[in-house]
């Protein structure tokens, strides 16, 4: 079927101008951009008033599915990407089965193909089972279609097994995508190692845990010519250790999460498990540090690092409770609301940090509105005022700081690949 958006504010090419957009569904392309459009076999829509953007691409998040149902499932998950405006997302590896073999990874695509409402790009595991110990057969992984290749969730401890990694993904060219923290280093630490932890008396997760990682990465990366793409920064060490390393022409990339570019340690309000997440929330002169590294190129984009647990799981103390927060269904709006409003950030630099940006770094064919193109689109309606409600969710966790937050600038229609995924006037997912 054919659709004909028409008088919208479109976004493309880095300046917002009104006009018409047809597409369709059955190419799953855009077959025209400009003025007065009309075609009779499409179904027309107005948007007068509306921001129309490429739909945005989230290169990490966490799916659960196969292993973790309870916490969320690829149909679950991918109908909250579609409400949040995603039309592109990468899973994360560590499932149940991991994905590290032939075998896993075509179960897991087919569980995509047959349940995804949005597109799934799924990552493959560096090390078997991800434990560290041997690097997986990353040339039939990628053969299987895997995205690219992390332990997301742990950090490969040793950097022997790194550079074996990296020197096969570099022949690979593949991306290595890397959660970057030291165990030896760690100390039992839950919270970042700074006042809150000490009021608290809970234990501290130093700095150095996450950047001494990236550090001994980027050395390795230097090494073997590898993209080496890094994982939700959250040290202002970390920052600079990326800064240096981009000057000197080393091919590394990072990501940045909403979570950590909006609060830090003070916002803890107790032993709320709600803002228990790996790598936690830290000082104000770290949220700070990111949000400059964002600003002059340090840091590429932003990642929602999407992890839901059950209520259960997130109703105990800090001390028990697992790692992770929610963010795919309010990450637009909460940036919005918190970076452009605010006037610290351009519309135009937040989108390109949630669209063209991920897509350039993985030369993905997406994130971008163009003739012939993908028609990945997200309708956001910038006045739209709405207060947080995670018991509203179509994801399975409602783990996240952000309830009751009121804030602005909500995707309102999600399509993907020329099918519309989202629907808020029909509160419905496809
Ligand atoms: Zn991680």
């Amino acid at each position: 079927m054919k659709r004909l958006f028409k008088n919208a504010e479109v976004y493309r090419d880095g300046k917002t101008e009104i006009e018409d957009i047809l597409i369709d569904g059955t190419t799953g392309k855009v077959e025209k951009i400009g003025r007065s459009l009309s075609d009779a076999e499409a179904e027309e829509y107005d948007l007068t008033g509306k921001l129309l953007a490429p739909g945005l691409v989230d290169i990490h998040i966490h799916l659960r599915e196969p292993g973790g149902e309870s916490k969320e499932t690829i149909e679950t998950g991918t109908q909250a990407a579609a409400r949040g405006g995603f039309t592109t997302v990468c899973a994360m590896p560590n499932t149940r089965p991991v994905p590290d073999s032939a075998e896993t990874i075509d179960e897991l695509q087919k569980k995509i193909k047959k349940n995804a409402v949005v597109r799934v790009l799924p990552y493959a595991a560096i090390t078997e089972r991800q434990l560290g110990k041997s690097v997986t057969d990353m040339q039939t992984l990628s053969e299987r279609g895997a995205f690219a290749f992390t332990d997301d969730g742990v950090g490969v401890q040793t950097a022997g097994k790194m550079y074996e990694a990296m020197i096969e993904a570099s022949r690979l060219n593949k991306a290595v995508v890397a959660h970057c923290e030291d165990n030896s280093l760690l100390y039992g630490g839950m919270l970042h190692d700074g006042e809150k932890a000490r009021e608290l008396g809970i234990k501290g997760i130093l700095p150095a845990s996450e950047a001494v990682h990236i550090a001994r990465d980027i050395l390795l990366a230097e090494e073997t010519g590898v993209h080496y793409h890094v994982c939700h920064v959250s040290a202002k060490e970390s920052v600079r250790v990326i800064r240096d390393a981009k000057r000197a022409g080393i091919n590394v990339t990072a990501e940045v999460t909403p979570h950590h570019l909006m609060l830090t340690e003070d916002d803890i309000p107790g032993d709320d498990a709600n803002y228990k997440m790996n790598p936690p929330l830290r000082a104000q002169a770290d949220r700070e540090a990111l949000i400059e590294g964002l600003l002059d190129g340090t840091l590429d984009f932003i990642a929602t690092d999407h992890a839901p647990h059950t209520a259960e799981e997130k109703n105990m103390s800090i001390e028990e409770a697992p790692f992770g927060i929610v963010g795919l269904e309010t990450a637009f709006p909460l940036l919005y609301t918190h970076l452009v409003e605010t006037k610290a950030v351009p519309e135009s630099q937040l989108l390109d940090w949630l669209t063209k940006k991920p897509a350039e770094v993985f030369q993905l064919p997406y994130g971008e509105i163009t003739e012939g193109g993908y028609a990945d689109l997200v309708v956001i309606d910038r006045h739209k005022k709405q207060r947080v409600d995670t018991e509203n969710f179509l994801s399975k966790g409602t783990n996240m700081p952000f309830n009751e937050w009121e804030l602005t600038g909500w995707p309102v229609m999600t399509i993907c690949e020329g099918n519309i995924v989202w629907n808020e006037k029909e509160e419905k997912v496809r």
